[in-house]
């Protein structure tokens, strides 16, 4: 397999039919390839979040720096929900991190380029109980490897690839962009605050660290000093924040209140919904009584 594989483009040609793990492809990539590189040139990755930890950690930087560097935003659905996709070059749409000799993050190229030309569905039938994982096969003009004659399964191209681990980690994170499109518009668009926590949780784990070590989420969530320590760990802190999502999103509670924490910010958000509306008030006093504002008018 070359270095070099990308998320098939928009308007690429995907075959129709469904994969399962056992059915048969015939594909092969490798280095002396004609094509060597084409698939990184208009290369459109999506990033999932366990595809950020390991760009980030391989390029020696924080979350928020390499989102910030490498990655640009984007809506995943029509309810806006933030996705982040890698940056091409400006002058020309090739993938930032390949280099002439291919991939420089090839250990830690994200799922998508893994598993390119071979596409991952995760999809939800309405009276299925979880989720199911169909494959599919984009074949593109550029890409020479449908050529090749190596024949093998779905099950094993994975296994090549090492996309198992990558699939591993991000399982939780697909049940729960499914689990939000499920719900559908019956219960609203959901707040930009729900949009940024989410976003938080996903994809910036320096930042979601922070988050975990302030005052108020350690007076709002009972966890011992070992599970504060886990933290340290970027793959465990991932994990936690995918349990936090589903509370704080749908309600399904893993994650033990501190006892009061939860009429303390009721108690909180009270007191500051108060003091906003006596500000509005005294505005709309000094509005109304001109002799008190003689500065005014
Ligand atoms: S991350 Fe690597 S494999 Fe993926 S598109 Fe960029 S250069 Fe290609
Ligand atoms: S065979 Fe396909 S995946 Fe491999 S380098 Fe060529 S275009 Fe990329």
């Amino acid at each position: 397999m070359s270095q070099n594989h990308a998320q098939p483009p928009v308007q690429s040609p995907v075959v129709p039919n469904l994969l399962g793990l056992d059915d048969i492809i015939q594909f092969d990539c490798h280095k002396g390839i004609s094509c060597f590189n084409a698939c990184c040139k208009q290369a459109d990755v999506t990033l999932t979040p366990y595809d950020i930890i390991r760009l980030k950690n391989r390029l020696g930087m924080s979350s928020t720096e390499f989102l910030k560097q490498y990655t640009a935003p984007f809506e995943m659905d029509s309810s806006g929900m933030p996705g982040v996709k890698l940056r091409a070059r400006d002058e020309e749409p090739v993938c930032l991190l390949m280099t002439g000799e291919g991939c420089s993050v090839y250990d830690d190229r994200p799922s998508t380029c893994r598993y390119y030309p071979v596409g991952l569905m995760a999809m939800r039938p309405s009276n299925a109980p979880k989720e199911e994982h169909h494959y599919c096969l984009v074949e593109e003009p550029h890409c020479k490897g449908h050529q090749e004659a190596r024949k093998l399964s779905v099950a094993e191209y994975r296994k090549e690839q090492g996309v198992e681990a990558y699939d591993n980690m991000n399982r939780e994170w697909y049940q729960i962009i499914l689990k939000r499109r499920s719900a559908g518009p019956a219960v609203g668009k959901p707040s930009p605050t729900s949009f940024q926590f989410f976003f938080l949780c996903s994809y910036d784990v320096d930042r979601f660290r922070e988050f975990t070590r302030t005052e108020s989420f350690r007076n709002t969530y009972a966890l011992s000093d070992d599970e504060f320590s886990s933290f340290n760990d970027d793959a465990t802190l991932l994990k936690f924040g995918y349990r936090l999502m589903m509370q704080v999103l749908f309600g399904e509670a893993s994650i033990p209140l501190r006892e009061g924490a939860l009429e303390e910010r009721i108690e909180k958000r009270r007191e500051i919904h108060q003091a906003r509306r006596e500000l509005e008030i005294e505005l709309h006093r000094q509005k109304q009584d001109p002799y008190q504002n003689p500065g005014e008018g």
